[in-house]
């Protein structure tokens, strides 16, 4: 014998009844009992009509219309002829005596509990009774029982409490003396002292299913539900989420009360005192496993965390004062006030100290609770021993869950680390003494972030997704786009990385896609995005409130650097290549790297020296495995390599320049490179990252410059005075020639000091054969005092400068 119980969307539509009708068949000759519930959505309907006859809105005629023809099209869809002429005329009867009760509660404009578990009640008894009659035109022997003979309550209407001794003796008796191969029963529906309906509360027609299962001590309770089993978390909020196989009962109850719903949370209770296992199905997917419930999990499973579960609506109430220490009685006033008020406590947390106490209610309760409470405790208020009650709304309980969370040390440090590092603010946390489940209060608006980002930590088998939000699309950007789509696959497939591109903003437009920017057509969708804007970027960025939240700038932006500080305090990571963040003065460039710290929000910038090359990677490594650097030798300007390196006897300074800005090797003003001060900011952040305070009116700048070049107001005039002093830079030239040396801006800090400059490399150098636009970089250390750590290859191109950025991307990731 068993007993299934099949929820609202599984008796939803004729489809579902027919898949309800097979998966009974196919248990061929059990005696099976089954519980049902209210068609989908129809409780929710009854109690919207109930409120609006309860206003004398005439609207709630119109709900019982919606009402009639869901069932009237169940109806149409299984039967014909007689039978169906039949059920619509039973339909009409029971809704008509609906009608009746709402005109009575319309009348008198007041709705009892009693008058809306009656209302609510119709749901369950329409069901059951289409139900059986669908059964029985399939051939299989089946007859209807009102639940209501035989489970008894309580006259607390809307959330009964049964009387398990004598409904208990009703179902045994009952079932001894009737033998039919399938009873069909409406769940969440019983009879009170009085003899009038209760209901056993929303979500009860589990409850009822596991009432019949213990009392016939049943071989399983099989509950059929519109998904496969119980979850690691809900599925309609974490995509990642999967079907958990196998939960003890305990787990299961801790996820339900803490919101999992696929569960109505006292279910569990009469079933586990006889270790009936539960076994949670799909009713559109037979044969996936769904998860069973029992008293132990198997041996091998040592998951720690087995789910993650939430409750909405929560409001903290929080009693605090002076007053409270050390006298006892204050915590029986405060629970026996909220008992008093019928207010159900979800979470509670005092300091030691015993100077506040911290509950969890329902937000419906938060105003009678307030109520109840400062006038429980007027006299103390008055001696100003405690302050009035503070509340605060807007909240969600979130909770991870457990058997095996006490044998292991570190999850509460890895759950409000995860949660930190997302910027979610936890406002109060509880820790059962069992240890089966640890939960937090934070806003509601964060929940669906800190779910995912949880499910992430603690289901290690699944993707961590980084969400991109990308400024500046020009050349660098465009390719880093490129790169992400090649290797989106590989990073997923190979470090369960999960790349999306969220927001892309060029300096005219903007556009957004929660669920990951296409990237086939992502310059047309742009083309034809919204207004760009610095703000409404960080806006939305906030907005969405997406777990990894990384903001890329690949602008030379002044204005978007000044930006950082408020990515950071929002615990977005900051990817920059844009270098002006990072040199301007030291005091802006130590609050990045404090924000980054206290909002665990990383701040990557290791293209702003040589590209894609390790170099602020390598550095870091050094400094932070307790080496020394003593010095560093560099050149790191690409555009003046590239411009050294061509100018040749016969050729003219200025050709060679042109040719630069021509192949992109310079910034749009060439200015920027010749003077230096590109060298300079990139020497600048190498000495700072060195852990030296230093400004940029600190490096010693030795221009090879003209004054006349120097005074050049404009790109043109810049030029055309490099044509009139052509004949400084051919000397340059020749006494570079000959003493046997090579030209070489270089960038250079020894002593804590820094200097820039061109200088003559004699052959032997390492800088000597640089070519092209390659860049180098000589470390020298405490660790590599005579043969210095080098590092050296392109430093400038689109390609590798997106790939460093890609780079300090996965570093994120793999944080
Ligand atoms: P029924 O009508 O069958 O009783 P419910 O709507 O009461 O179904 O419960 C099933 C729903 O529970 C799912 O559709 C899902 O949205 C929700 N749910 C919440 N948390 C979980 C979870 N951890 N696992 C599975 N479902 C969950
Ligand atoms: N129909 C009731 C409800 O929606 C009971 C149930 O479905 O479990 O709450
Ligand atoms: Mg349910």
């Amino acid at each position: 014998m068993k007993v299934l119980k099949f929820g609202g969307t599984s008796v939803g539509s004729s489809q579902n009844i027919k898949k309800i009708i097979e998966i009974i068949s196919s248990n061929h000759n059990e005696t099976q009992v089954v519980v049902v519930s209210a068609f989908a959505k129809v409780t929710n309907l009854l109690l919207e009509s109930a409120q609006l006859a309860s206003i004398k809105k005439s609207a709630y005629i119109s709900v019982i219309e919606g009402i009639k023809s869901i069932h009237f099209n169940i109806i149409l869809e299984l039967f014909s002829g007689e039978e169906k002429e039949e059920l619509d005329s039973y339909v009409n009867q029971k809704l008509k005596d609906l009608s009746d009760v709402l005109h009575g509660v319309s009348l008198i404009r007041e709705l009892s509990a009693k008058s809306e578990a009656t209302i609510v009640s119709y749901g369950e008894q329409l069901s059951s009774y289409i139900i059986n009659k669908a059964l029985l035109a399939n051939g299989i022997s089946s007859v209807r029982v009102d639940t209501r003979t035989l489970i008894k309550t309580n006259n607390n209407y809307t959330s009964a409490t049964v009387n398990f001794e004598v409904s208990n003796q009703n179902i045994q008796n009952y079932f001894k003396a009737n033998k039919t191969q399938v009873s069909v029963l409406p769940g969440f529906i019983a009879t009170g002292e009085s003899g009038e309906t209760t209901v056993l509360g929303r979500g009860g027609s589990d409850y009822t299913a596991a009432i019949f299962a213990a009392a016939l001590e049943v071989e399983i309770l099989e509950i059929w539900t519109d998904v496969s089993g119980m979850y690691t978390a809900n599925p309609k909020l974490v995509k990642q989420a999967t079907p958990i196989e196998q939960i003890s009962y305990e787990e299961a109850m801790e996820l339900s009360h803490f919101g999992a719903k696929v569960i109505y949370p006292p279910t569990i209770h009469p079933v586990l005192r006889k270790e009936i296992p539960i076994h949670i199905k799909n009713t559109l997917k037979p044969d996936d496993k769904g998860t069973l419930i029992t008293k132990h999990t198997s041996e091998s499973d040592t998951k720690p965390v087995k789910g993650i579960s939430h409750i909405d609506h929560v409001t903290l109430i929080t009693l605090e004062g002076s007053g409270m220490v050390g006298i006892p009685g204050f915590s029986k006033r405060l629970f026996e006030t909220l008992a008093s008020e019928k207010t159900n406590v979800k979470l509670i947390t005092q300091a030691s100290s015993e100077h506040s106490i911290c509950i969890g209610i329902d937000d419906s309760n938060a105003s009678k609770a307030k109520i109840a409470i400062d006038s429980a405790f007027e006299f103390e208020i008055l001696k100003n021993r405690i302050k009035p009650l503070i509340i605060e709304n807007n909240l969600s309980i979130i909770a991870i869950v457990g058997d095996q969370m006490k044998s292991h040390q570190g999850i509460s440090g890895r759950m409000f680390g995860t949660l930190g590092k997302n910027n979610v603010n936890i406002r109060a946390i509880a820790q059962g003494a069992s240890e089966k489940n640890i939960s937090a209060v934070i806003a509601a608006k964060d929940v669906k972030k800190a779910l995912n980002t949880l499910h992430e930590t603690f289901f290690k088998d699944n993707n961590k997704q980084l969400n991109l939000y990308i400024t500046g699309v020009g050349n660098v950007g465009s390719k880093l786009i490129e790169q992400i789509q090649q290797q989106q696959q590989y990073l997923q497939d190979n470090f369960k990385i999960k790349l999306r591109v969220i927001g892309l903003s060029n300096s005219k437009k903007m556009i957004f896609n929660e669920d990951g920017i296409k990237f086939s057509s992502w310059q047309e969708q742009l083309n034809s995005g919204h207004e760009a804007s610095i703000n409404g970027f960080l806006d939305q960025v906030k907005f969405l409130n997406l777990r990894n939240s990384i903001f890329v700038d690949i602008t030379a932006n002044a204005i978007v650097a000044d930006i950082y500080p408020e990515y950071l305090s929002n615990s977005t990571a900051v990817v920059a290549c844009n270098k002006i963040a990072c040199s301007s003065t030291y005091n802006k460039y130590r609050k990045l790297k404090e924000l980054s710290l206290e909002y665990n929000a990383p701040l990557l910038f290791e293209t702003n020296v040589g590209a894609g090359l390790p170099i602020i990677a390598t550095l870091n490594n050094l400094i932070a495995s307790g080496d020394q650097i003593q010095s560093i030798q560099a050149v790191l300007s690409g555009s003046l390599n590239f411009i050294f390196n061509n100018f040749k006897e016969n050729t003219n300074f200025y050709d060679i320049v042109k040719q630069a800005q021509d192949e992109g090797y310079t910034e749009p003003d060439p200015r920027i490179d010749l003077s230096g001060v590109d060298v300079a900011r990139k020497i600048l952040i190498l000495a700072r990252e060195s852990g030296v305070k230093i400004d940029l009116e600190d490096i010693e700048n030795d221009s090879f410059l003209t004054e006349n070049n120097h005074k050049a107001n404009s790109v043109d005039d810049f030029y055309d005075s490099l044509n009139v002093d052509a004949e400084h830079f051919n000397q340059l030239l020749e006494s570079a020639n000959k003493n046997n040396c090579q030209l070489k801006y270089v960038a250079e800090f020894v002593n804590g000091k820094a200097k820039v400059g061109l200088k003559e490399i004699p052959e032997g150098h390492p800088f000597y054969n640089l070519e092209g636009k390659d860049n180098i970089v000589m470390f020298y250390t405490k660790r590599y005092p005579e043969q210095p750590m080098i590092i050296k290859g392109a430093g400038a191109g689109a390609d590798v400068t997106a790939s460093g950025i890609f780079a300090d991307i996965i570093k994120i990731a793999n944080k």
